[in-house]
């Protein structure tokens, strides 16, 4: 996505992946279901083979979520001092479920993140450079 300012860049890939906006077209259609990228955009046949998150979006999920509803579930039992079964309806539902909600967002902001920064992988050049080539050739209307 070149036509981002520079500045510009950090809302765009967090508005783009957390709303799981096609990171060319801006249609809804970066995920298919819950969790699992899109093979291509419907919409402008962007081939989503470029993304790959891997454990990105558990490890900063873990970061993000896990490690601050762990402090809080210290907090709350040295605070409290409850019995044991009461984390079993408040620290432990809080962390699954914010865990788990946070994977998607997180998901589409790595994403959204790979592709405007051209993140690559070690031996993946070639699959990029053939990606750029059909983009280009779509986005460029034929001379004759
Ligand atoms: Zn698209």
């Amino acid at each position: 996505m070149s036509q981002v300012a520079p500045e510009d860049k950090f809302r765009w890939i967090v508005d783009t992946g957390w709303k799981g906006l096609c990171v060319r077209c801006g249609e809804k259609t970066m995920f298919d279901g819950w969790l699992k990228i899109a093979k291509k955009c419907p919409s402008c046949d962007l081939d989503y083979r470029f993304a790959s998150p891997d454990d990105g979006p558990a490890f900063f999920s873990l970061c993000f979520v896990a490690f601050p509803l762990t402090f809080f579930g210290v907090w709350f039992q040295v605070a409290f001092d409850p019995p044991f079964w009461v984390h079993l309806f408040t620290t432990i539902p809080l962390m699954v479920g914010g865990c788990v909600l946070a994977l998607r967002p997180i998901k589409g902001w790595l994403v959204a993140s790979q592709y405007l920064n051209n993140a690559q992988e070690a031996g993946t050049a070639k699959l990029w450079a053939k990606l750029h080539a059909e983009a280009d050739a779509r986005d460029t209307p034929p001379n004759d």
